[in-house]
């Protein structure tokens, strides 16, 4: 078996944010043409880390280890934990779409459902994108969300829960951490959309900057804020988190308002990640600081 290549993480980022800056997929595709996206944060980790065995206990047995969705679309290359990078990348919401949809309080906004629908097929692309430069380099490489196997099952502890979480490799690859209402929060903020890539590559991972998988969020950290409960307009969000059956069936109903309001087919919603504290940055102080300043907290207790 050949040895993963070693590639510096530097030419992956770049990849990103090139494709963000030159593709004409980077568009709302509203009568201004504005950019879906203005930047991206970047984490790699390995695929020896332990936390995909973690998840499959947290998520699920269902939810796919990178080896196992690697080797089941790449037979040929059959490739070890170790040899596998994950890599991760978050598109954080901008401003004047966070500030318009910090307005809204039933449907979302007009650029929030373009981000949703517009956004994620740029996201989309940027996922092949990624694969096809490594290929090209002699890398073999998939996109987990992109494979015909990808699915939502019915999940005992979350209602239900999918084979391979973006929000989670995010969380695996150092860039943030789960909040109440269940988003992840990053160095951006929590109003964002994730991608990743599982490549036969050796990259140097991302530390995590955190000890547990909610250090970020006010309320895991410092038993104040939920003002995330108090933004979403079906009560679909609690102090005991969030539900996500109501918030389906709410966003399911955002599809009729989104074409009757803005004539085009999409839905979305976002109402609880604008307009809250962690919108665009680390709401927990101490937490965003030891990050400005580069240190590492003690390794993180398993998930529980
Ligand atoms: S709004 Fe507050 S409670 Fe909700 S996820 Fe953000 S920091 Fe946590
Ligand atoms: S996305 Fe909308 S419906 Fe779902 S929890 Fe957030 S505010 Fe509520």
């Amino acid at each position: 078996m050949e040895q993963a290549g070693k590639i510096d993480g530097n030419w992956i980022e770049d990849l990103i944010r090139k494709f963000i800056a030159s593709s004409p997929l980077n568009t709302m595709q509203n009568e201004a043409g504005e950019n879906a996206w203005d930047h991206a944060l970047v984490g790699f980790a390995s695929g020896a880390d332990k936390i995909w065995q973690q998840y499959k206990e947290y998520v699920g047995a269902f939810h796919w280890t990178p080896w196992e969705v690697f080797n089941q679309h790449c037979p040929e290359e059959r490739a070890a934990p170790e040899e596998l990078t994950v890599v991760s990348w978050v598109l954080p919401q901008r401003e004047m779409v966070r500030k318009a949809n910090r307005r809204a309080r039933k449907f979302p906004c007009e650029e929030w459902a373009r981000t949703r629908i517009y956004g994620e097929e740029f996201n989309a692309a940027l996922r092949l994108h990624i694969v096809e430069k490594l290929k090209e380099a002699g890398h073999e490489a998939i996109a987990p969300m992109l494979v015909s196997n990808w699915t939502i099952v019915k999940s005992e502890r979350f209602s239900y829960a999918s084979s391979w979480s973006e929000r989670h490799a995010a969380h695996a690859a150092g860039l943030g951490t789960f909040g109440l209402c269940d988003g992840l929060i990053t160095a951006g903020g929590k109003a964002l959309r994730a991608g990743s890539v599982v490549a036969r590559i050796s990259v140097q991972p991302t530390p995590r900057p955190y000890a547990d998988h909610r250090a970020y969020c006010l309320f895991f950290a410092e038993g104040t804020c939920g003002k995330c409960i108090d933004r979403c307009p079906v009560r679909a969000i609690s102090e005991a988190g969030h539900d996500k059956e109501k918030c389906r069936q709410h966003l399911a109903r955002t599809r009729e308002y989104v074409a009757k309001a803005y004539k085009f087919e999409g839905y979305g919603c976002g109402l609880c990640q604008v307009g809250v504290p962690c919108e665009a940055t680390i709401p927990v102080k101490a937490a965003r600081e030891a990050l400005e300043r580069g240190e590492l907290p003690p390794p993180p207790p398993p998930l529980a």
